[in-house]
């Protein structure tokens, strides 16, 4: 038996046992973690186990515990056991994910994972798909599906022809999108500049008034980028009225929906995405609201044409097996992890009713938060919570909004310091204010309950007879 996977067991069981009680927050600071860590590349090597128990040693207090249920900041996710326990799997087995000639039982798994996520999210079956990195390179294989399908109707084949000189093509994207929308439009070689950014009404949303106003402007190949959901405040855009409008004017409509897609498993909440399963294309994660360790997005594509022939690397559209899934057809990578084989996992521990139950919970969590911290004198409700997304803002009386923007800041970092629980801070409408964001399937009531008693007392703590 190894000794450095018997003690990696160990130090990952007491990991996982010491959530609960260690503070959210990381305890060391960068200087204490670079004199650690940093130094000469070693001459000479070390055990395996000594490298282990040296790195659980010095790393966990520099360890932000975002994998328990105390943490609200950003959208992060932690990992199901069965996700965990495949991933430790994936890692052990080591195979390559690229070709089914390189793990047939990669291959299989990853191809009824695939399939298993588009009947939960209730997505055209005849999708193609792909597990890619994260989100962001979701983005990136779904819209250079877009750019070959949306180019080709131009008669220009970008593959073999690339960019230059190519017609110009349009982005059209919510000015409340994600900045892994951009990154992707830089990647595929379309420029920033090709973003045309639409403004959102005051519920969040791009208003149809205003998407028909950008499609009179329009003319050429053009993509449509819609929020499933909105990042800081959960809200998804209209895609029933949206997206046949983008379609009939010839766009192809892209979905961020890196967590919000999932609240399609359950029937309390699948009505924000009425209509989504119009769109040409979804781009989502496994690893944060399905709860899979990083690294894993999803991409998926309604025109399987298209996906395959901006990914592949054969010359041939027709697969020589047509039932054995080459991964290296639809991912951007080559050489990859099989990090559908977690997901799979996660599918089989949760059951359709099992992902449900842990999405109501969730939304009923951050409810319970944005009421809970919302309701302490000095804090105000920006935005309620909306699936598992919400916004509180803090204010002193009298002061001006500058000021009362750094005082949000200053109880958000006040909340982090107690290590009772973890929050980040947003710009919304040119407000600072605190994400309240619940995506962990550990995430229990005594764990909301914990988090507004640590919001209560620093702000009392925080200010005097002064606050609103
Ligand atoms: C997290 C997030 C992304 C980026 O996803 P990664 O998995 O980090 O690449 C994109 N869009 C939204 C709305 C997100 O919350």
């Amino acid at each position: 038996m190894s000794k450095a996977l018997d003690y990696a067991h160990r130090a990952a069981t007491a990991w996982i046992d010491g959530l609960d009680e260690r503070p959210v927050a990381a305890r060391a600071t960068h200087e204490n973690l670079a004199a650690v860590f940093d130094g000469p590349l070693p001459e000479m090597g070390s055990r395996s186990e000594d490298v282990i128990a040296w790195l659980t040693r010095h790393a966990n207090d520099g360890m932000v515990g975002s994998s328990g249920g105390r943490f609200f900041a950003w959208v992060i996710g932690g990992c199901l056991e069965a996700a965990l326990a495949a991933d430790w799997m994936v890692a052990t087995w080591d195979q390559n994910a690229a070709l089914h000639a390189c793990s047939p039982a990669a291959s299989v798994i990853e191809n009824v994972a695939g399939a298993w996520i588009k009947d939960l999210l209730d997505l055209p079956r005849e999708a193609s798909f792909a597990f890619t990195t994260g989100c962001q390179l979701a983005h990136s294989t779904c819209l250079a599906a877009a750019r070959h399908a949306l180019l080709k109707r131009a008669e220009w084949d970008v593959e073999n022809e690339g960019l230059f000189c190519a017609p110009a093509m349009t982005i059209l994207a919510s000015e409340e999108r994600h900045g892994s929308i951009d990154r992707a439009v830089r990647y595929l070689g379309l420029g920033r500049r090709a973003i045309r950014l639409l403004a959102t009404d005051a519920a969040g949303r791009i208003a149809p008034s205003t998407l028909e106003q950008a499609l009179s402007r329009q003319s050429g190949p053009a993509i449509l980028v819609l929020n499933a959901a909105d990042l800081n405040i959960g809200v998804c855009d209209s895609f029933t009225e949206l997206i046949p409008m983008a379609q009939a004017a010839g766009l192809w409509v892209h979905v961020d929906g890196a967590f919000g897609l999932f609240a399609r498993a359950s029937g309390a909440h699948r009505h924000h995405l009425s209509g989504v399963e119009l769109a040409d294309s979804w781009a989502t994660d496994g690893h944060k609201w399905l709860n899979i360790p990083f690294d894993c997005g999803i991409a998926i594509v309604k025109d399987q044409e298209a996906h395959r022939a901006a990914m592949t690397m054969s010359a041939s559209y027709i697969a020589a097996q047509p039932s054995a899934r080459d991964q290296i057809d639809w991912n951007p990578e080559w050489s990859r992890r099989a990090r559908g084989v977690p997901v799979y996992a996660a599918l089989k521990e949760l059951g359709r009713q099992g992902v449900e139950a842990l999405i109501d919970r969730c939304c009923s969590h951050c409810k319970a938060l944005v009421d809970g911290i919302g309701a302490l004198a000095g804090a105000q409700v920006l935005a309620p919570a909306t699936l598992n997304q919400g916004l509180v803002r803090f204010n002193r009386r009298g002061d001006t909004s500058e000021r009362n923007d750094a005082f949000t800041d200053e109880i958000i970092q006040k909340i982090n310091a107690t290590g009772e629980a973890f929050f980040s801070g947003t710009t919304w409408r040119g407000r600072r204010a605190m994400r309240v964001s619940v995506v962990n399937w550990r995430t229990t009531e005594r764990d909301i309950a914990r988090a507004i008693a640590a919001a209560r007392v620093v702000l009392a703590q925080s200010h005097d007879a002064s606050v609103v």
